[in-house]
């Protein structure tokens, strides 16, 4: 669309300009757009969408309103608390903007099929964690298709804008699969300590850290409103510690204990609207650029400091590069089948020996070293057993080198 607008054109220039802008007009009018989650985030994505012109968006999110939501998720009020956000948000929208169509789903993402996804050109992720991003990004790379020679075809090309906020600071990026940088190309550089959001604790725990954050952040207040929490109290912190206990037993979570409760205690940031704000003006802008063909993307990452120690604030953009030996989208994969009954050792018959086990984004062994005595124990454990302790996870790749290109091996079960 863009270069066609950008060659020769008969028309006078303000014709072309009316043109130009009925084109783009129609781009947002006839295309879809899918957005992941409707919290802080999502409900900025949404407002900016609708208010840009686009006639159909459809969104996710399977949590429900708590009362803590309300300060900024503007599109929730009062008698919305303990209802989906999915839903009213859509009602919302479409009751403020009646040409809008948006369609709420309260499921998981990883329910839907892969071509529920291939509707949408542009998917745009508001989400709150890494393990929810990684799986829509490799759902997004498996969609995208590639002629012999490894160029993507115009036809199946799909983006994926991924925006994250952290109290202050947010970031955004563009992924186009094969192109760019993808999410698992830049898991390395994540920052180790984990932050929890406040939404996510109040309503829906899914981890033991938080039901350790709703102690800290709510019960605390509530339940001792005259006393100062000390953090380097033991007794105050076994406090939180046993509530938090409690809590996760109610949730049926496992894994809450003392050490984990003070590295939680320590590392909480509260949400900031305004934040959620501008990360969600610039995904907005980026989908309108990749519907209407007009104007370049974000090449590809954009950090957004609120806080910054010299200059007050600070904004940076940055060219992700691709990773050769990107687990999601390297450019060659080849799979192999076991049994989730098959033990570890069954990968010394299977591979050649310059291997290398990759596992939750690291190194976790080579074949050399499957070898040695010290890693005899993880030989004779079957892969539901490894899964089970936490030492490997549904989604093991083994990379190999061969004539220096590197290859990429996905262990699937049957
Ligand atoms: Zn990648």
């Amino acid at each position: 669309m863009n270069s066609i607008l950008n060659t020769y054109s008969p028309l006078s220039k303000e014709s072309y300009n009316i043109y130009r802008g009925e084109v783009m007009r129609e781009a947002l009018f006839t295309q879809k757009v899918l957005v992941i989650g409707a919290g802080g985030l999502g409900c900025e994505i949404l407002k900016c969408l609708a208010l840009s012109g686009i006639k159909e968006i459809h969104v996710i999110d399977l949590d429900t309103i708590d009362l803590t939501n309300l300060n900024r998720q503007f599109l929730f009020r009062m008698k919305d608390v303990g209802k989906y956000k999915a839903e009213v948000a859509a009602e919302f929208i479409m009751k403020r903007i009646p040409s809008c169509k948006v369609i709420p789903y309260t499921k998981k993402i990883q329910e839907f099929a892969v071509n529920f996804y291939e509707e949408f050109p542009v998917i745009i992720a508001g989400l709150d964690n890494i393990e929810a991003r990684r799986w829509i990004n490799r759902v997004v790379i498996q969609m995208v298709q590639r002629d012999e020679n490894d160029i993507v075809i115009d036809g199946s090309r799909h983006y994926l804008i991924d925006g994250g906020t952290e109290g202050l600071n947010g970031q955004a990026r563009v992924i186009s699969p094969f192109e760019s940088a993808c999410y698992e190309c830049t898991l390395s550089q994540l920052p180790k300590q984990l932050q929890y959001q406040m939404c996510t604790i109040a309503s829906t725990p899914r981890l033991p850290e938080h039901c350790i954050a709703y102690v800290y952040e709510v019960l605390w207040q509530k339940e001792q409103p005259d006393l100062k929490l000390d953090k380097d109290n033991f007794d105050h912190m076994n406090w939180i510690y046993q509530k938090a206990l409690e809590r996760a037993k109610q949730f049926n979570i496992e894994g809450v204990t003392y050490k984990l409760t003070l590295g939680v205690v320590k590392n909480i940031i509260p949400a900031v609207a305004s934040t959620n704000a501008l990360i969600a003006s610039i995904c907005t802008v980026e989908c309108i650029k990749i519907l209407t063909g007009n104007g370049s993307q974000l090449n590809n990452y954009i950090q957004w400091y609120g806080q910054n120690h010299q200059t007050g604030v600070g904004i940076n953009v940055i060219q992700q590069e691709r990773l050769d030996e990107c687990t999601e989208c390297s450019i060659q994969q080849l799979q192999i089948k076991v049994k989730r009954t098959d033990q570890l050792s069954i990968l010394l018959t299977l591979l050649p020996p310059d291997i290398e086990l990759y596992c939750k984004g690291e190194t976790l062994i080579t074949n050399n070293n499957l070898r040695k005595q010290g890693f005899a124990h993880l030989l004779n454990q079957t892969f539901q057993e490894l899964i089970k302790n936490n030492i490997l996870d549904e989604n093991v790749v083994l990379k190999a080198i061969d004539r220096n290109k590197t290859l990429n091996i996905r262990v699937q079960y049957e």
